[in-house]
This record gives structure tokens, sequence and C-alpha cells, in this order.
């Protein structure tokens, strides 16, 4: 799960993390007063979506006028922006995050990732930091340090001072950065995130002196751990979220979208991939998959298969079973009870195996209907692209 940058800010903040003075504002006025309650001269007015490369695409503006803040916030919100990771028709901007412009001396990159191959999170730091971090991360990767964290020591004050010296911290900025670190580093692993980046990370003027501040901030959240981390599901914000993915999720189903023309609806992930390769071997592409799960009821059936057929590309359906805790039985009861509430134009090709497989087919051949039956993944894909094809 993602959130927005002044959501993370502001969890970031709460872990004494430094970020700039801000507020959220949902409108030109909004915006406006919350600059007159920040001060002083100058802000940056930031679109709130989630997608990062909005400086580049006109989603971060500095501004020295509240006139100026209220008018870039009004263009802002309600127009869709467009940045390198979002789609290309961009994401409509429903907020903005207004901030104390800083006076930037040097900007670093600074994340924590969990690391597949070690299992372990691993702070990731570059004085290369920025906007353009994905292209230092190919063409000059000895520009990024790394330091893996072991889980039972956690963070330690030598980590941080290495990671800081090597991204060229010194002098008084050396404590901050070993602060901050591991403000970040009790974020991450209290709140189950599976990443969180500060990019850019700055040394800003404060007066006479300098301090770091995060100026920019993302986290994403494991999925599986959200169920004891009630404060950060509050966060979760649906409109960032493809639709059918949420309709599936409100279901118990895990809906995956694709580009190609074939729908899957299938049971467990591992059968997903294996369906989509099969799909892939025969010449088709998949539009999506959608996992049923285990013990999936006819309605739930009946429901993967309304949400599979709101995408406007798909053109067959390969429903694709081996069924161990589900019942071949109940999947055919849920695709007649589809077929009956809605209205499916599209050929469906049905591969049943496993627990109650005799009757499931049974049902399926008796219903008097238009099912395209297989015996085994490889009939069933090869059909399904036939069709497509044909
Ligand atoms: P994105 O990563 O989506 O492009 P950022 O929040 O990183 O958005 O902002 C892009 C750039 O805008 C930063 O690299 C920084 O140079 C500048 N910027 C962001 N916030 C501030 C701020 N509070 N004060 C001054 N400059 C800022
Ligand atoms: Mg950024």
């Amino acid at each position: 799960m993602n959130i927005h940058e002044y959501q993370a800010k502001e969890l970031l903040k709460s872990y004494d993390v430094p970020v700039p003075t801000g507020g959220v504002a949902y409108s030109d006025k909004q915006a406006a007063r919350v600059a007159e309650d920040i001060g002083g001269s100058r802000w940056v007015v930031k679109a709130q979506i989630h997608a990062g490369g909005r400086g580049k695409a006109g989603g971060v503006k500095l501004v020295d006028s509240v006139d100026d803040v209220k008018k870039t916030a009004d263009a802002m919100i309600g127009s869709h922006l467009v940045t390198a990771q979002t789609g290309p028709e961009g994401n409509l901007v429903h907020r903005v995050w207004v901030e104390q412009a800083s006076q930037i001396k040097q900007e670093f990159y600074f994340g924590l990732v969990i690391d597949r191959a070690t299992q372990r999170i691993t702070v990731v730091a570059s004085a290369a930091g920025g906007m353009d971090i994905e292209e230092v991360a190919v063409e000059t990767p000895e520009k990024i340090f790394k330091e893996v964290v072991d889980p039972a020591i956690g963070l330690r004050d030598f980590q941080c001072r290495k990671i800081a010296t090597a991204i060229g911290l010194k002098g008084r900025l050396m404590p901050q950065a070993v602060k901050l670190m591991k403000s970040a580093y009790r974020c991450m692993r209290d709140r189950d995130a599976l990443q969180i980046e500060i990019n850019p990370l700055a040394i800003v003027s404060a007066g006479e002196e300098e301090k770091l501040l995060a100026l920019d901030a993302k986290i994403l959240f494991d999925d599986n751990a959200l169920y004891r981390q009630r404060g950060v599901t509050d966060l979760r914000d649906l409109s960032e979220e493809d639709p059918k993915e949420v309709e599936a999720s409100g279901h118990g189903l895990n809906y995956i979208a694709l580009d190609g023309n074939i729908g899957c609806i299938v049971n467990g992930a591992g059968l997903a991939m294996a369906s989509l390769d099969a799909i892939t071997l025969h010449g088709g592409r998949p539009a999506n998959f959608l996992d049923v799960g285990g013990g999936a009821s006819p309605e739930k059936v009946t429901n993967a298969c309304r949400i599979v057929l709101q995408d406007p590309n798909v053109k067959a359906i390969l429903v694709n079973i081996f069924a161990g805790i589900n019942r071949c039985d109940w999947i055919a009861l849920g695709l007649i009870q589809a077929c009956g509430q809605l209205n499916i134009q599209v050929p469906l090709v049905v591969r049943l195996a496993g627990t109650n497989v005799e009757e499931g087919r049974k049902i399926l051949a008796e219903s008097g209907l238009a099912f395209i039956t297989a015996e085994n993944l490889d009939a069933a894909a090869a059909k399904a692209v036939a069709i497509v094809q044909g």
C-alpha cells in the first residue's frame, strides 16, 4: 500500500525525522490559508498523487506570494498530472501540500528497502540525490552506498556514520544524520514498511547554520501486515488505486491488471503464473488475472467474472482451477450464476481439476450453456488463444 507524500511526512515527523512545516489543502482558499499559517515569504505547492517525478512534470512549484500559492493550487487541483511514473492519462490531483520553501545547499538520496536477497532492511544512500536517482542507479551504481541491517541488533550508530561519511556529510550534520537514519529505521520497522524513500534529503540553510531536512517522502507498506497497522490503513486513498483491484479486494479476491486480451480466473498465485505462461507460450496475451483463493463460493466466482469483464479488452476468459480446498462443483455453479446475472459476450474456456471435478464437469455439461471445456491447462490455454486470434 502506498500513501501520499504529506502523509509520509506526517508519519516520519512523528518519529522525529525533520520535515518542512506544511499543511494539506483541498482547495485554493485552503492552500492560501495554510501558507498564511506557515508564514514566511516563500512556499512550495506540491501536487499529491501516488507517483513520483512530479518536479519535472510541473507538480512541484516554488512561489513567493500567498496569491501565487492560491493560483498554483487552483491550477493543480482538479487537473491530471502526467509524470514519468503515471500512465499516459496521468493521475487526478485531489489535494496539494503547501510547505515552507527551503534554501537548498545540496540534495541527497536516502532510502530504506527490504533486500530480498539478504532478507534484511538495507540502508541505501547517495550524494547524487534529487530527481534523477533512477539514472544514477543504472549509469553510475558506484555512487550508491548500502548498509545491511541485522534485524537482531537493529541499525547501529557506526553504520549510520559510515553511510553519512560515504555521501560526504560531516561536522554538525553527522549527529543529525545518525538521528534521522535511526528515526526512519524505527518507522520502517514499527510500521511494517517495505520501503521508505527520502529523495531529496537536503542540506538547507537555517540562519547561519545548516541542517538536514526530508524534502520529499515516500513510504510503501506491506499489505500482508496491514491487519495489525490500524493507523496505516486509515491512510489508504482508494482513488489512487485501480477501481477493479479495489472492488476485488472488497470481495476477498486478488486482481492484477495486465495489458492483453485474455481474462484469467484462477486459484492461487502459482497457478496464475503458470496460466499466464501457458497463454504466452501459445502466442496469446493475458488481460489480467484474478485469484479467487481457496474455498471460493459460487458468489465469489460470479464476482470474479464481473470484475474481469469490466476490462473492455477482454475477448475471452480462461477459468483455470486446480481444486484442493476449492470445490469444482461450486466453481461450476458460480460460472452458471455469472452467465445468468451478467451479460457475458465473450467465450468462457474452463479447465477444472481436483476436488469434485466429476460433479463440476457434469454441472457445466448439463447447464445448456456454451462453455468451452478443456482437460488440462495446455489445452485450455491453446483454446483461449485460438479464440482471440480467430
Ligand atoms: P518528485 O520527486 O515527485 O519530483 P519532490 O518532492 O522530490 O518531487 O520535489 C522535486 C524537487 O523540488 C526537489 O528535488 C527539490 O529540489 C524541490 N523541492 C521540493 N520541496 C522543496 C522545498 N520545501 N523547498 C525547496 N525546494 C523543494
Ligand atoms: Mg522526490
